[in-house]
């Protein structure tokens, strides 16, 4: 019996994420951390079927994770880093784009001493200001021509809307003077970027995550199932905590805790007066510090008995509905780039 799901209209998801390829210019798939929700490897595999020359992860530790179901270009988006040993030897990996942000790891880059120079990306420094170079250690950079493999210029720009295309041009015109290579930019939208390879004459890679993976949500739906249920009577006390319950109900046990990302979904916490009045109202509880659920039971989200567990989460359900059966499955809201389900199933 599994717990936590992740549902897939895999037909639809698979139409949506050709569309989004197709709109261009050129879609890098971005797949790291939790592979929102989906998990690395299966992003890989759905990056092989997509047909796309390079694919980015996160970190150097998330390349054997998609090493094997994606046979093309694998860019590590987190900066390289000489006291990273994973760093450094993955940098060897001829299918392996590192990104290099300063000018200080190029030379122990260059040393490597892999049959073939590092194929890297410079990294230049946005109004983000996390990672990159200035336009000085840039044009130092651009000046490495053998001793690595240029693969291009890398931006990754905030998200904000206002001024985000005057800065992509500003940079990739810089870039472009420093030396004609390949612009990988994030959070442009396809017109954005598709104008810009024009506007440069350059080829653009655009990365996306979000809204390539979870970009429509209607062909996706998250359920926790159903363990356990239980009556509890008033005055009763129950959970890690036992608490008292203000009255009659049904203690519904589901799966999905803090292990699955949970208790990360930040619940709402019933803080206000009004809040907690409703708390009382609908659990029956009292409800001094409680928070909504993301389970939705018989039509509706549902207060947490206490916080989340590990693997599970107690909600609390009033005495005069009928209760949801052992074993089925209940909606649940869950935030995908944090969240970590027990199963992906394809319908
Ligand atoms: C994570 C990441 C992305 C993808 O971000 P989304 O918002 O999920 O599309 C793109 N570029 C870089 C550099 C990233 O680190």
């Amino acid at each position: 019996m599994s717990g936590l799901s992740l549902h897939i209209k895999t037909e639809s998801w698979r139409a949506h994420l050709r569309r989004t390829v197709e709109r261009g210019p050129h879609v890098v798939p971005v797949a790291k951390g939790n592979g929102y929700g989906f998990g690395l490897e299966r992003l890989a595999a759905e990056a092989e079927l997509l047909g796309v020359p390079a694919l980015a992860v996160g970190l150097a530790s998330e390349v054997a994770q998609v090493r094997e179901a994606f046979s093309g270009d694998l860019v590590i988006l987190t900066p390289w880093r000489g006291e990273s040993s994973r760093a450094v030897e993955v940098a060897r990996d001829p299918r392996v784009i590192s990104t290099v942000s300063r000018l200080v790891d190029l030379e122990p880059l260059a040393n490597l001493g892999g049959d073939h120079p590092p194929r890297v990306v410079f990294e230049l420094l946005t109004s983000m200001k996390r990672h990159g170079m200035d336009a000085e250690d840039a044009r130092s950079a651009a000046g490495w021509e053998d001793a690595v493999t240029f693969e291009g210029w890398t931006i990754h720009l905030p998200l904000l809307d206002e001024g985000r295309m005057a800065e992509a041009r500003r940079l990739g015109r810089l870039a472009q003077e420093l030396r004609p290579g390949p612009i990988w930019i994030s959070h442009l939208s396809a017109e954005e970027a598709n104008h810009l390879a024009q506007e440069l004459g350059v080829e653009v890679r655009l990365r996306l995550g979000t809204s390539l993976w979870l970009g429509d949500p209607s062909s996706l739906r998250t359920t926790a199932r159903v363990v356990d249920l239980h009556r509890v009577a008033r005055g009763e006390r129950v959970g890690y905590r036992q608490r008292r319950v203000a009255r009659d109900g049904w203690l519904v046990v589901l799966a999905g805790g803090t292990a699955h990302g949970v208790g990360l979904v930040a619940p709402s916490a019933a803080t206000t007066m009004r809040s907690r009045a409703i708390a009382l109202a609908e659990g029956g509880l009292e409800a001094s510090g409680r928070a909504l659920s993301p389970f939705t039971l018989v039509g509706e989200k549902r207060w947490f008995l206490e916080p989340p567990h590990m693997q599970s989460s107690l909600v609390l359900l009033p005495g005069d509905l009928t209760p949801p059966e052992v074993g089925e499955e209940v909606p649940v809201e869950l935030r995908l780039t944090t969240a970590t389900v027990d199963d992906v199933i394809d319908e």
